[in-house]
């Protein structure tokens, strides 16, 4: 190859490159990919979790700053994000407006990979985080300030886990899924916490799937002061209803063992819901109360085959009603075990 004919393939190739970009970046379905990092997992869901702080303290060297065009409110933000595999999702509406990429600043460490995707003006992007990072985030003055906490910095902490998620859907009763009233229950009880002396964190606070085993592997790894796991029941060779907690029989009754903790649990969530009461229950054969390290403990909120059960645990109303009282339980455990004052 010539001199000449070197340099018109260069300028030919670089008009083709050009081409493409702008081909990319005008199509309505732009996808841009900051960082490539294709062994990162892939998450799906509804990203219908919601989550805000009312404070947080900023750093400019450790923020994530996305532009929130005019018109799209706080609530129009969906955020959600799913600590074992390292994902967050943070979607909107453009509305009548245009969203700029190029005006996202990030100085957060704890990010390899921003990758923006938009669909008939719904933006999403997809984060992919370098560790386990607690996510927080405060809209302000048309910003979403996203930041990544490591939970290791955290004095008390605790780790609730929503039963199931993405194609697990739990139990399943004319399209009721355990996996949404779960999900909810945990929100709202993220939310009651939030300004809290101790720390929540999740195993999953999107529809996303990850196996038992996972979620045990992850607690005994990020070692918290409690694990709460949230389910609901079924039963169907009888109609039974009610609340009842299943603990580690292997690890006795004193304060600090599993017992310990479904016991409160199981009275805390009682008082709230107004169900009834059927105590602790041995669960030894349930994988993340046997293999879980922290004082670990399993909520049957109530029986998805009762009729009364479902009512209150599929209303907003009862769903509150349950985070309240595992928030309570909760605050209870970390009293009597001198965590917090
Ligand atoms: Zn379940």
């Amino acid at each position: 190859m010539d001199k000449v004919t070197l340099r018109a393939s260069v300028i030919s190739g670089i008009l083709f490159l050009v081409v493409i970009i702008l081909i990319f970046e005008l199509s309505p379905g732009f996808s841009q990919r900051i960082k490539a990092n294709p062994t990162e997992k892939e998450v799906s869901g509804d990203k219908n979790a919601k989550s805000a702080v009312k404070t947080m303290e900023m750093d400019p060297n450790d923020n994530l700053d996305i532009p929130i065009p005019e018109g799209v409110t706080e609530s129009d933000i969906t955020v959600s994000s799913n600590m074992i595999y390292k994902s967050v999702n943070i979607s909107f509406d453009v509305k009548d407006n245009t969203f700029d990429v190029a005006g996202v600043k990030n100085t957060a460490k704890q990010i390899i990979q921003i990758s923006y995707s938009s669909d008939n003006g719904r933006i999403d992007i997809s984060i992919s985080l370098g560790g386990h990072y607690n996510v927080k985030w405060l809209y302000q003055d048309n910003h979403l300030y996203v930041r990544f906490f490591d939970i290791n910095n955290s004095a008390v902490k605790v780790l609730v886990d929503p039963g199931h998620g993405g194609n697990d859907v739990g139990a399943n009763r004319d399209g009721i899924f355990e996996k949404n009233i779960t999900l909810s229950v945990c929100q709202k009880l993220k939310e009651l916490a939030a300004d809290d002396e101790f720390e929540l964190y999740f195993t999953r606070e999107d529809d996303t799937y990850s196996s038992v085993e996972e979620r045990a592997a992850f607690a005994n790894e990020t070692g918290p002061d409690l694990y709460v796991s949230v389910h609901i029941n079924w039963y169907d060779e009888g109609d039974i209803q009610g609340t009842s907690v299943l603990y580690n029989s292997l690890n006795g009754t004193d304060k600090g063992s599993s017992y310990w903790l479904a016991d409160i649990l199981d009275r805390a969530v009682v008082k709230q819901l107004g169900t009834v009461d059927k105590g602790p229950v041995e669960g030894d054969s349930i994988y993340v109360v046997r293999y879980t390290q922290a004082p670990a403990a399993l909520i049957e909120l109530g029986f998805m085959t009762n009729d009364n059960d479902l009512n209150i645990i599929n209303s907003d109303e009862g769903q509150a009603k349950a985070a309240k009282g595992i928030y309570e339980g909760i605050k209870q455990a970390l009293t009597e075990s001198n965590k917090i004052k």
